[in-house]
């Protein structure tokens, strides 16, 4: 398969820079390890309930971002969840559905991982596990850094983009998913995320957040907790997590548990550039912020954000 530009990586970045290259005309093909769009904004059904267990909600700080969000506001897509006056807004459908309703009609290949990358006379071969994948004009990756690093590693191409690529370090992060057998109560909003245990971020009850038909929890630790106990099996790691949780939750009350384990969840450092480039070659993603970003953090709006950017680039470049 021939295209104009290939996109590795179906989130937020990925999805607003096809976007923009597909409206301007271009072939494009969205690639993803996953088997379903979003990345990081992931949702999972847990028996007949719902729960989002990446990002929780999204803030806005930019009128470029603002515009977008009004608009997906009137189609449905999203709704403000709470927050005054910093709105705090989620898909309706989940956080993972509005990353599906954006990439609706751009073509993809899911449960594809790229591994490697080669330079051809008229652009790039990408191979996946089982070989050649696509042929690009220009590739655009957007998994976070260090994922970028190990595609890079084993290509002759792109090194000159490793040393700026290590300069993202990222935190962990474990999240507890709860099917319980009755209603909790945790805050009208069903957000809670202030006087928690120690190591505890925030926790959530996605039937008052109005996005599961029954009683569903997230529970979300902080990076340092993560990283002190990531080595440590699934098992003993949601047993801590439930016994600091305790004093909200029963074990009795549970009836299904899960555990998430993002080894890549949010920048601990991050670069002062929208995206990088070597020739047609070019990284985004949410580490990659605007010099004037006032919040100096990653986020589903710094996703957007160089999504758009890249692809602009990319568009500008032609
Ligand atoms: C637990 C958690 C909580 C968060 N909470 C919030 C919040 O409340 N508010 C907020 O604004 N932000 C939050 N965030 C951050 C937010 O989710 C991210 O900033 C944003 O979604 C990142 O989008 P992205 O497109 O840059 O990257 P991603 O969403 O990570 O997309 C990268 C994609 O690349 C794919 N990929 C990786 N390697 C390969 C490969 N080799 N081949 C093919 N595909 C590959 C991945 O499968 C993934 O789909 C949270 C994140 C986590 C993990």
């Amino acid at each position: 398969m021939k295209v104009d530009v290939a996109i590795v990586g179906a989130g937020m970045a990925g999805v607003m820079a096809a976007s923009v290259l597909q409206k301007a005309g271009k072939d494009v093909l969205l690639i993803d390890k996953g088997k379903s769009v979003g990345g990081r904004m992931a949702t999972r059904r847990i028996e007949q309930g719902k729960v989002d267990h990446g990002a929780q909600f999204f803030t806005v700080r930019t009128e470029d971002f603002q515009r977008y969000v009004d608009q997906w506001v009137v189609n449905g897509q999203v709704k403000e969840w709470f927050g005054n006056p910093y709105k705090r807004y989620c898909g309706t459908n989940g956080m993972n559905g509005l990353i599906k309703y954006l990439a609706k009609d751009v073509e993809m290949k899911l449960n594809t991982r790229i591994v490697k990358i080669s330079k051809e006379t008229d652009g790039w071969l990408l191979y996946g596990e089982q070989g050649e994948i696509a042929q690009a004009k220009n590739v655009i990756f957007t998994p976070p850094a260090p994922q970028i690093i190990d595609i890079l590693k084993e290509s002759r191409e792109g090194n000159d983009l490793v040393p700026k690529l290590q300069d993202i370090t990222f935190n962990p992060c474990f999240v507890a998913i709860l099917k319980l057998h009755e209603p909790i109560n945790l805050s009208d909003s069903g957000h809670l995320d202030e006087y928690l245990p120690d190591g505890m971020e925030r926790m959530v009850d996605h039937q008052a957040k109005g996005i599961s038909s029954l009683p569903t929890v997230s529970i979300y630790m902080e990076g340092t907790w993560s990283k002190k106990h990531y080595e440590e099996n699934d098992d003993t790691v949601l047993q801590l997590i439930l016994e600091k949780a305790s004093t909200y939750i029963h074990k009795d009350d549970i009836e299904v548990k899960q555990l998430k384990r993002w080894r890549y969840a949010e920048a601990k450092t991050t670069l002062n550039s929208p995206f990088i480039n070597q020739d047609s070659l070019y990284v985004a993603g949410d580490a990659f912020l605007r010099e004037d970003d006032s919040a100096g953090r990653t986020r589903v709006e710094s996703a957007f954000l160089s999504g758009i950017a890249v692809g602009n680039a990319v568009l500008n470049k032609a």
